[in-house]
């Protein structure tokens, strides 16, 4: 762990949140504003105007710099095209209006310069806002962007984007949406620590991908948090030490050294058979975002990809859709890379806490985004999308084995729509002489209420089903899954989710349809046996919990199981649930 040594010690503060994403991180907090920044106000007098000039024209010239820098940094990685962008970016910089009208505001009105330029900007938003057309949409996005990086500069704070992180920081922000996860770069981020959200966030999910400790729900600490505080973050247990003593930190280097060990002893039967201890057969896949994680899927041994969401490479660029071609060459790399084993792409999910500009345009605003438009009700709305991606994965399809996963079906009508319409896309795929594959099955994400309660009727429409319990138990519970106030109702072991679970899969299996779990539950030490014993065919999750997950089962029999089972559903309380639960697991990770 790198040792930071801040100038002069401050008493140690202790923060408790959501233990989001494994790991012990040690580092300088970078704190970053992603959202409305608390810009001051307040009177300048006559003689201090030259001095309000001078930190104006300071803050231009910085985000000049720090824009042109990007540009080059984008242009060389990503090509011209993608840097295109930050022309607009600069352009915005040096519009006359812009300065031209704070400059005046700052002169009419003796206000402090942030204020005056925070109040022109949001003029012209407001102007724009008001306005249909698309490149208007995109021109008020440049003067956001644009925006928010004068005033970081005039604040002096780094909030501008997680990309520009120079050295290896703790990031520390009021959410993080899922393009600032996949704007940053893994060697720069040490940990995510954030205000809101809680373990299925997507972003935080994104983070578990990236192998990068989280810890979110703190409610506070971005406030509570200075730019360079050393932290000490423990994705295990949810806690963060705000300038952690000597003692704490000494004592985390042995818990860790510990936990190092036994990762170690995990490791070691990463070649051994995915049995049980009297034979009995299970399947461990990987969640995965893309082709870059397939070594990961590979060293652990994982069995394929059981979901690879596709989302992460539609927010690389969020004015922008990917095009068929961009998604066919980023899918065919997946399936090639798999080597032979089967990878479940799973149509695009946006909306929710996903929103998407280009697909929603910059002001939209879904009063409910997780029972809003999301997922396949987008798809279905709008089919130039759906056709585009269908193309590209039944064209991957050619590559390796694939399956096609669909998220958030609430009835068995929108599954013939979507069946119905893959035909279409094959006939056209034909027509246009294009090579595919035929016999690629369609499954359904069970993560909707109403779906588990119609397995029976989805089963004859689907090849497969797969269980999204992060979905699944914000809708049974009505909790939503990102807000980290209600985090702790968010509780996957109250009676109604586990009954919920066993009789999906129950009938599922008595329907003859292959059924897995790809929800972050299917990765910890608690469910998985239980998933195992109910009868799953399958756990999938990210690589990293693949060798944990397999030493546990490993240690489990079929009589273990149906113990397990039996005692789970005798007892009516979260509290019983899971006290059963982690005494199955932990008698076994040892
Ligand atoms: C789920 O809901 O459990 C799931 C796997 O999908 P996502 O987390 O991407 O919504
Ligand atoms: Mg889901």
């Amino acid at each position: 762990m790198p040792e930071p040594t801040p100038a002069e010690k401050k008493p140690e503060r202790r923060l408790v949140g959501v233990a989001a994403a494994p790991g012990v991180a040690h580092g300088l907090a970078f704190v970053f504003l992603h959202k409305s920044l608390d810009v001051p106000q307040y009177a300048v007098s006559e003689s201090a105007l030259a001095a309000e000039e001078h930190r104006f024209s300071e803050a231009l010239i910085a985000s000049r710099r720090q824009i042109s820098l990007l540009r080059d940094k984008v242009a060389s990685e990503l090509g011209e095209k993608e840097a295109e962008i930050f022309d607009s970016h600069l352009m915005t910089l040096d519009d006359p209006a812009l300065v031209g009208e704070t400059l005046k505001m700052l002169h009419a009105e003796r206000l402090n310069i942030e204020h005056c330029f925070r109040f022109v900007t949001r003029k012209y938003l407001g102007f724009f806002g008001r306005l249909e057309d698309s490149f208007v949409r995109e021109r008020a996005a440049d003067v956001r962007d644009v925006a928010k990086r004068v005033l970081d500069n005039l604040l002096g704070m780094h909030g501008a984007s997680l990309s520009e992180i120079a050295d290896r920081h703790i990031v520390v922000a009021a959410d993080l949406s899922p393009s600032d996860t996949a704007s940053i770069r893994k060697d720069s981020v040490l940990a995510f620590v954030t205000d809101s959200g809680n373990r299925t966030s997507h972003a935080v999910i994104m983070s578990r991908s990236l192998r990068i400790p989280a810890v979110v729900g703190l409610l506070e600490a971005t406030s509570l948090i200075r730019p360079d505080d050393d932290l000490l973050v423990d994705g295990y247990e949810g806690v963060v030490y705000v300038n952690p003593s000597e003692e704490t930190l000494w004592s985390y280097g042995r818990v860790e050294n510990a936990r190092s060990v036994f990762r170690q002893k995990m490791l070691g039967e990463t070649d051994l058979p995915n049995v049980t201890a009297d034979g009995l057969p299970f399947v461990l896949s990987a969640n995965v975002n893309g082709a870059d994680e397939m070594p990961a899927v590979l060293s652990c041994r994982a069995q394929g990809v059981g979901l690879y969401r596709t989302e992460e490479f539609f927010f690389k660029d969020t004015r922008h859709l990917p095009s068929e071609e961009e998604q066919y060459a980023r899918y065919a790399a997946t399936v090639a890379a798999a080597g032979g084993e089967p990878v479940v792409i799973r149509t695009l999910d946006v909306g929710g806490d996903k929103p998407h500009e280009a697909l929603f345009g910059a002001n939209f605003k879904d009063p409910n985004p997780f029972m809003g438009l999301r997922a396949v009700r987008v798809c279905l709305e709008r089919p130039e999308v759906f056709r585009a991606q269908l193309r590209a994965i039944l064209r991957a399809g050619t590559s390796g084995p694939v399956k096609i996963l669909v998220p958030m079906i609430a009835s068995a009508e929108e599954m013939l729509q979507v069946r119905a319409f893959m035909e279409e896309t094959k006939a056209e795929l034909r027509r246009d002489g294009l090579a595919f594959s035929e016999n690629i099955p369609l499954g359904a994400m069970l993560e909707v209420p109403s779906a588990t309660l119609c397995v029976d009727i989805l089963a004859r429409h689907c090849d497969f089903f797969s269980i999204g319990t992060n979905d699944l138990v914000q809708y049974l519970l009505a909790v939503d899954r990102g807000n980290g106030r209600i985090a702790h109702l968010y509780e996957p072991c109250n009676p109604a989710i586990l009954r919920v679970l066993r009789d999906t899969i129950h009938t599922a299996k008595r329907h003859g349809v292959p059924i897995g779990v790809c929800g972050e539950l299917a990765g910890t030490r608690t469910f998985a046996p239980l998933f195992l014993a109910l009868g799953a065919d399958s756990l999938s999750m990210t690589p990293a919990l693949v060798p944990e997950i397999r030493y546990l089962l490993r240690r489990t029999t079929r009589a273990a199981l149906d113990e397990l089972a039996g005692r789970v559903f005798s007892e009516t309380s979260p509290r019983g649930i899971k006290a059963v639960l982690h005494a199955f697991a932990s008698e076994r990770m040892v």
